[in-house]
């Protein structure tokens, strides 16, 4: 008989498991279409090890989960789900039930969880839960007990609740829009999960909600008047000695209670006793701010037809966000206005690409090279003629930064078509925002060889069109994200809310 190996004495404590989960919309209540389980089927559905397939290196907030996680050594990271779907309308009660019901059940197969980390966006809402994201934050809550710290990241178009802050330890948004930070927000919530599991800091966070709703026009963190209200956060994070500041600018398409901006201020009580004290000052501060300010976060609105008759003055190729359909937003990416504007203007050398799957159906019948008659687009009555120019299966990778942090790209079968009038359109089978340039690339098109590129968004793809568009031009067109919310009949908003009135 052989004698066992003697036992190592040195004692190593188990890991800490940290459990990593979210669903991730952004609901535009004002679209009738609704957001089915299909919708995420083939948007994200992550369960375990794919998390980490999809997401490991990358540039998203989860990238940044796992990064902090895997290194610190008494830590496991317990990937469990998380699903997403692109923006768009009402999510169904029974599609949301059935998201909860298959992570509730995977969070139980899951074991012992120490923490939890989470990757809400903020401003999902389902049918029968209007505070989506409050709503599955809490019945997770619910699960883990009080004693357990439930940490993570939120886009800062949150439509932010009380509900989710209550339900969490802390709650860090991302500070760019573009959202070019995710990653670093995603390490930052980590960090301070790993801080508290060891007992190092004590979070404390509070929320303010001023009575304003900020248009998604004024929403870009590189211009002001945001650079301003940017900067006083980071400035009160500062005096008060805080763990986290984070603005939440909001999103105006939902019509929720919540909806408006807001702040989370984050403290350690650890540090100090008067952290929670802190923690409200500095998100009153910065909501008295916003609210002196509300004037500046209004938007301009220049309609297209005032901005192709000084297009000569911008340096090209300009980048012209058409705010009424932004995908990012919600909308349906397949308005023709501006395109019917360039084709009836005269104006030639411009990119657009548009949602339109049964044009796509009869490029690939026809050959490349012919051509032929297409009703373009939301099917308006605009047909035109075109000529096909090249086909692909709409498949592309992104390295960089951008925003949303995604990879890989699907848009399903693709056309490249140019008017007879020298304006190339891409037209795709899958609704695709515009948040890479190579998405032209992918296909053979030089950026830098137009005179001017519409992008279905409003502040998202100028993180990857800035590179070869000198100038960038917001236009205000119609549609379910327009850039005017008062055009929009709301029922649950919170009363009195500015820009709908003036004054509380
Ligand atoms: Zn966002």
């Amino acid at each position: 008989m052989r004698e066992s190996a003697p036992k190592k004495l040195d004692f190593q404590p188990a890991p800490r498991r940290v459990g990593l989960l979210g669903i991730y919309h952004e609901t535009n209540t004002f679209i009738e279409s609704a957001t089915t389980l299909a919708d995420f089927q083939n948007g994200y559905w992550l369960e375990s090890g794919r998390i980490r397939e999809e997401y490991q290196g990358a540039n998203h907030e989860i990238s940044g989960l796992i990064e902090v996680i895997d290194s610190a050594p008494d830590m496991e990271l317990v990937p469990i789900f998380y699903a997403m779907a692109t923006p768009g309308g009402l999510i169904t009660k029974d599609c949301y039930e059935q998201l909860l019901d298959r992570m509730m059940q995977l969070v139980d197969e899951a074991g012992r969880l120490d923490a939890c980390l989470v990757a809400p966006h903020g401003a999902g809402v389902a049918e029968a839960y209007p505070d989506m994201d409050g709503h599955w934050l809490s019945v997770l809550r619910e699960k883990l007990g009080d004693e357990v710290p439930v940490i993570g990241t939120l886009d800062p178009h949150a439509n932010v609740s009380q509900a989710m802050v209550d339900a969490t330890n802390g709650l860090i948004a991302y500070a760019t829009n573009p959202h070019v930070d995710q990653k670093q927000t995603g390490i930052a919530a980590a960090r301070l999960l790993v801080g508290t599991l060891r007992g190092e800091i004590s979070p404390v966070q509070l929320l303010a909600k001023p009575p304003v709703a900020i248009s998604i026009e004024q929403q870009f963190t590189s211009n002001e008047p945001c650079l301003g209200l940017y900067a006083l956060a980071q400035a009160l994070k500062q005096r008060f000695g805080l763990v986290s500041v984070s603005v939440l600018l909001g999103f105006p398409y939902a019509d929720v209670y919540e909806m408006g901006s807001g702040f989370i201020a984050i403290a350690d009580r650890s540090h100090s006793p008067v952290a929670a004290d802190q923690a409200q000052e500095a998100a009153s501060m910065l909501s008295d701010f916003l609210w002196n300010q509300k004037q500046a976060f209004n938007g301009r609105k220049s309609g297209i037809q005032a901005v192709l008759a000084g297009f000569e003055q911008y340096p090209q190729p300009a980048l012209l966000l058409d705010m009424g359909d932004n995908i990012g937003g919600g909308a349906p990416g397949n308005s023709t206005l501006i395109l019917e504007q360039l084709e009836t203007g005269g104006f030639s050398g411009f990119f657009i690409c548009l949602h339109d799957p049964e044009s796509v159906a009869q490029c690939r019948e026809a050959e490349a090279g012919t051509v032929i008659s297409l009703a373009l687009g939301g099917k308006n009555g605009f047909q035109t003629s075109v000529e096909v120019r090249a086909l692909s299966d709409g498949r592309f990778k992104e390295d960089a930064p951008r925003h949303g942090g995604f990879v890989h790209y699907d848009m399903g079968p693709t056309a490249v078509v140019i008017t007879l009038n020298g304006n190339t359109v891409m037209l795709t089978t899958r609704r695709t925002p515009p948040y890479s340039l190579r998405q032209l690339t992918a296909l053979g098109l030089d950026p830098n060889a137009f005179r001017g590129i519409v992008a279905k968004g409003v502040n998202a793809p100028i993180a990857a069109y800035s590179d070869v568009c000198p100038s960038i031009i917001q236009v205000d067109t119609p549609g379910v994200t327009q850039a005017d919310m008062t055009l929009f009949a709301y029922q649950n908003r919170k009363v009195p809310l500015f820009p709908f009135e003036e004054h509380v």
